[in-house]
């Protein structure tokens, strides 16, 4: 090709050695949520910084020699440099919460995710499930959790967000600059690169590994663009969710196979993969291969030990947003691994079935992930009741209540969303513990010592900030539109720095209801055109490129916006980012969230809201079910579900509007002589208490260490030792659960008669005959099943009570033992019960994971 260069070079910075220690500090993803390290890179060309998404490594790139020469000289930040330094240093060598609570685990957490949100200058995320993640590895590292990320280096990244004249979407993929990104290429000894081998249909590809150091936790990121690979494949790792399916599951097994083959090449095997969302549910299946091909051991064998040391979080409530794929599509990426494992079609297309028999079932990344885990979670606990509704099916013999995917509720990284200013006030009135210390209640309660003074005038100056910011974007939109300088200079003048000011940013889905407050857009005319009680939006967000409504909902916003009774009060910035996250949740009094319950799993964006001292008002949905105390923030509403979607909008539009008018708006303009509005203050203060000490990554991360790490690194452990004993005999153990479970039936029970009445306090005592068939009562757990019964003759919340075999042998039969127990009636009511058999091991994680029960 002509042009085409002979010979690549790179060219770095030339830092004066007094100013080495800016390198390290540009390689460790630490500096983004300390501020003395912000703080430092921007003394060096706060405008320049600022240009360059905030990004250190360009920052240091860009800037002239010259000004380097100065710094070198500049005593002052010197010191500063070598106080960031030290205190980098100081954090990586801290002896940890893990650490104290877990020493010697021999724990290594792996933890898949499609994206990551670090920060806005390392593009490799596109919305709430990357910051998520991001904020998972950032949490992992403070606490000290020996954990890893493991994710895939677009060479795109999520496109960036811009609109034409009619509020229309437009999407642009600028490239990385990959030797402009804080990423370390992995080697091998002799100094190549280090290159992992994936297999796709009848080929294989190579991909390179590059690192990302966040703290103390390492981010692996899988790349295809080598010269090796076709032009073809080079494209797998280009964008995020870009392409179609046949895209997506090759990026499917470049992430989960090709993951866990770095990970074993880095010399560091995990003993526990964390699956964050089902897109990297291939990695099991790879630990399997590897148990069975290298090692010799059987299918049941392998899966026991791989299924232990897997855990995976669902992060959507409804079938549509869960990946699924064609049995052909699964024959023909993962064919070799359907003979590596040994195991038919029907078997291997099983995996990924919610019932093994339906062949029109699609193959679903979801129920792949949860049929290889030990621990299956959601993320709010409403999202949690909509998970077990929806996987129900895998479950067939359970009641929904017990159906195993619990929930872990998400949370933010509190110091990554904080401001300073804030930040500064709780160093002053809460003690400098509540960075280490997030979740500690004690600590924030002390924001009712912040003087309400104080912690307005932080506040005052926050929205400041975010307006000018808004004009700064806003003229530079209108510049690039081409827009008449007239209008270029009115952008100055849109917003007011000291109006109440309402924020939404979000992924524009259209169960987010994006444009839910122009409903009824003459009243909300005049909710923001009032003269001395003025309110603002501010909007921000993208739509996925294919979502056509999604895309529907934004325009509508623009054209709004664009309206003369709007125009001064409501805006909407291009191309939401984390820095516009940031500005806007630190800025904002009020954080709008109106999604169609039960649809939004979590959100996080409104915890962020909360650490800055802003308030939600949002739908019973997701985290904020928790979070709702009544006198924290505000509810559209009371958790109502509906069918008839245009009588929802108008019914919560109108909630909306009635809150603002009543409540909101009064209580912000409702000021004393200080020109202070101390109810708002007082809301202020009891959303900070309320909700930041619960609604962090710290709480989240530690969560998860307790309820899935630590007790599947146990249970692998267990399982895996003396050569997959454990594992060898659970897995003949279900073989025969599942070939024998049949015989078990419950042939007699003996209790009291229907019309009988009990006292409170009493219990109803019950026997049963069971025939074990094969099984000894050792391997089984009798349970009464009971509780107070509804309308519907059913139990909503049953509680169990185990029986115990009373008899020292079987009965006449040979195989029919005798089982008792006491229902015990804490209060009056009408109860009903029944009887069952559930599976029991000690190498289970619980009786409901085999999936079989035979009830009364
Ligand atoms: C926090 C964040 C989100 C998540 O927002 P939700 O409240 O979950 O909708 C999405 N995008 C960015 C850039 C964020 O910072």
């Amino acid at each position: 090709m002509p042009g085409r260069p002979i010979r690549t070079f790179t060219v770095l910075p030339f830092l004066p050695a007094r100013l080495q220690p800016l390198q390290k500090l540009a390689y460790n993803l630490w500096w983004s949520w300390h501020s003395e390290a912000v703080a430092l890179f921007r003394r060096i060309d706060p405008d320049l910084f600022e240009a360059l998404d905030h990004s250190p490594i360009r920052l240091l790139g860009a800037t002239d020699q010259s000004r380097f020469e100065e710094l070198a000289k500049d005593d002052g930040f010197i010191a500063h440099m070598e106080r960031v330094e030290t205190q980098l240093d100081c954090y990586m060598n801290a002896k940890t919460w893990f650490q104290e609570r877990y020493p010697d685990s021999g724990v290594h957490v792996a933890y898949f995710s499609m994206e990551f949100g670090i920060h806005e200058s390392v593009p490799v995320y596109s919305g709430g499930l990357g910051v998520l993640a991001g904020d998972h590895l950032k949490s992992a590292s403070d606490l000290g959790v020996p954990l890893c990320g493991v994710s895939l280096m677009y060479r795109e990244g999520y496109f960036r967000q811009y609109l034409n004249v009619d509020g229309w979407q437009q999407e642009r993929y600028p490239e990385n600059d990959f030797f402009n990104l804080p990423l370390i290429l992995e080697k091998n000894p002799d100094g190549s690169p280090l290159l992992i081998e994936v297999p796709l249909p009848g080929k294989r590809i190579h991909v390179k590994v590059w690192r990302i150091q966040v703290g103390r936790v390492p981010l692996y990121l899988l790349d295809a663009n080598i010269p090796q690979n076709s032009p073809e494949d080079r494209n797998i790792t280009a964008q995020l969710y870009g392409g179609d399916t046949t895209m997506r599951i090759q990026q499917e097994v470049v992430l989960g196979i090709g993951g866990v083959r770095a990970l074993r090449a880095l010399g560091n095997p995990p003993t526990v993969c964390h699956m964050n969302e089902g897109h990297s549910a291939f990695c099991s299946l790879e630990r399997i291969r590897v148990l069975m091909q290298e090692e010799g051991y059987d299918f049941p064998t392998a899966r026991e030990a791989i299924k232990a040391g897997t855990c995976f979080t669902t992060h959507t409530p409804v079938p549509a947003g869960n990946d699924v794929f064609s049995p052909e599509m699964i024959e023909r990426y993962l064919g070799e691994y359907m003979s590596a494992l040994q195991l038919d079609r029907r078997a291997f297309l099983g995996l990924g079935r919610q019932d093994i028999n339906d062949e029109s079932e699609p193959f679903g990344m979801t129920v792949l992930a949860i049929h290889l885990a030990n621990t299956s979670n959601g993320v709010s606990q409403l999202h949690g009741v909509v998970s077990r509704d929806m996987w129900k099916r895998i479950w067939k013999d359970l009641p929904v209540i017990e159906v195993p995917i619990f929930a872990i509720t998400n949370g933010v990284h509190t110091q990554s969303w904080i401001s300073p200013d804030i930040a500064n006030l709780y160093d002053r009135y809460l003690g400098v513990q509540w960075e280490e210390r997030p979740t500690d209640y004690e600590i924030w309660k002390r924001v009712e010592q912040i003087p309400d003074e104080e912690l307005w005038r932080t506040h005052d100056r926050c929205r400041e900030r975010l307006v000018s910011m808004a004009r700064r974007r806003l003229k530079a939109q209108l510049k690039r539109l081409g827009s008449p300088p007239a209008e270029i200079e009115a952008a100055d003048e849109v917003l007011n720095p000291d109006a109440l000011t309402i924020g939404f940013a979000r992924r524009f889905a259209t169960y987010k209801r994006g444009a839910l407050i122009f409903r009824n857009a003459e009243r909300l005319a005049e909710i923001v055109n009032s003269a001395n009680r003025p309110v603002q939006f501010i909007f921000a967000g993208k739509a996925h490129p294919k979502d056509h409504g999604g895309k529907e909902v934004i325009a509508q916003v623009m054209q709004n916006t664009r309206l003369a009774e709007f125009r001064k009060h409501i805006v909407f910035l291009e191309d939401y980012d984390m820095n516009i996250t940031r500005a806007m949740i630190q800025g904002v009094d009020v954080w709008l969230n109106n999604p169609r319950r039960p649809l939004e799993a979590s959100g996080t964006s409104g915890m962020k809201v909360c650490t800055n001292g802003g308030m939600n008002m949002s739908i019973l949905d997701g985290w904020w079910c928790e979070g709702y105390t009544g006198d924290n923030g505000w509810s559209i509403g009371s958790g109502e579900e509906y069918t008839d979607l245009k009588y929802q909008d108008d019914v919560e539009s109108r909630q909306i509007y009635e809150l603002l008018e009543r409540e909101i708006v009064p209580m912000f303009y409702t000021r004393g002589q200080d020109n202070l509005p101390r109810q708002w203050i007082k809301r202020m203060k009891r959303s900070i208490a309320t909700n930041v000490p619960v609604f962090n990554t710290n709480r989240m991360v530690q969560e998860y260490v307790e309820r899935c790490y630590w007790p599947s690194q146990q249970r692998y452990q267990k399982l895996v030792a003396d050569q997959l004993a454990g594992a060898k005999e659970l897995a003949q153990w279900r073989q025969k659960l599942l070939s024998a479970w049949n015989q078990i039936r419950i042939e007699a029970v003996d209790a009291p008669q229907a019309s009988e009445i009990l006292r409170v306090g009493a219990g109803l005592d019950v026997k049963a005959n069971i025939n074990l068939g094969s099984f000894s009562p050792n391997d089984v757990e009798v349970q009464l099943f009971h509780g107070v019964t509804d309308s519907f003759g059913e139990i909503p919340q049953p509680q169990t009570t185990t029986m115990s075999a009373v008899s020292s042998g079987p009965n006449g039969n040979g195989t029919t033992w005798t089982f008792a127990g006491s229902i015990p009636c804490k209060s009056s009511g009408n109860y009903g019960f029944n009887i069952r058999v559930l599976p029991k091991h000690n190498h289970l994680p619980h009786a409901f994971e085999p999936g079989v029960v035979t009830w009364g």
